[in-house]
């Protein structure tokens, strides 16, 4: 059976003092649950990290950060590498948001490097991708999606998969209060399944955990993780309310 993941992406939210509340309160919140094969994750900014780790000490809430540079160390100014976030306790980092893409014009050859980086420091991603509106209108989205996973992920080993956790987020529903409905949801994380499959192998495809990203909220939740290829959510504007944010691990 597939890891289920709910990650919230707290973008550049939550100073020290909120990020190390709203952990608290989770960690409340979430002792109730049962997270049976579910993953919680949270990503704070890169100067609450520790605070973060320390907050959810001893509780199931993983704490990761939400980019790092490629580069080992050197002359970039304004940027964190692998290795600085792994000698915190960072595990988890997130790559490739469409943000970061738009905003910081990350490639997916830059990103490939990144991708590179996190293997090679034993660390996991959750890779982000996901078509813009232009391409679902002329029903690109499809091929926009293969070029993003094969141009970043495809030159890996199939072994390298353990560390890669996918998240497909349509650009045109972050933040934006419009979801993809559950079927264009599902559709699309079996087609991403099947080039997995195609590139490696069934076994490699089947493993791999595909969350779906973009105005996920408590309320649509449930339909949208009920999906067989849906594995979870990477969760914006709903992750930094505790209440919603549980909602939707509940309804996981
Ligand atoms: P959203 O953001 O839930 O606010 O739409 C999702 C994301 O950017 O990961």
């Amino acid at each position: 059976m597939r890891t289920k993941i709910v990650a919230g992406n707290w973008k550049m939210n939550n100073d020290k003092k909120e990020s190390k509340k709203l952990i608290k309160d989770l960690k409340k919140a979430i002792k109730k649950e049962k997270l049976k094969n579910t993953r919680v994750i949270v990503a704070p900014t890169f100067v609450n990290l520790s605070a973060s780790l320390k907050a959810a000490n001893d509780s199931a809430i993983e704490v990761v950060a939400q980019n790092m540079h490629q580069a080992k160390n050197g002359a970039y100014t304004g940027e964190i590498s692998a290795d600085m976030l792994k000698a915190i306790g960072i595990k988890t980092v997130i790559l490739g948001h469409s943000e970061r893409r738009t905003y910081f014009n990350e490639t997916d050859e830059s990103l490939a490097a990144k991708v590179d980086a996190i293997l090679e420091n034993d660390l996991e991603t959750i890779f982000c991708f996901g078509e813009l509106l232009e391409d679902r209108k002329s029903e690109n989205h499809f091929a926009v999606v293969e070029s993003q996973i094969s141009n970043a992920l495809f030159h890996l080993e199939a072994g390298a998969w353990k560390s890669i956790i996918l998240a497909y987020e349509p650009v045109w529903a972050i933040g934006t209060g419009e979801t993809a409905s559950a079927e264009q949801a599902q559709e699309m994380h079996a087609f991403i399944r099947s080039i997995v499959a195609k590139k490696y192998n069934q076994e490699v495809a089947d493993a791999v955990s595909i969350l779906y990203g973009g105005s996920v909220k408590p309320a649509n939740a449930e339909e949208i993780f009920s999906k067989p290829d849906v594995d979870g959510g990477l969760i914006g504007g709903a992750a930094l309310n505790v209440d919603d944010f549980t909602g939707i691990i509940k309804a996981i």
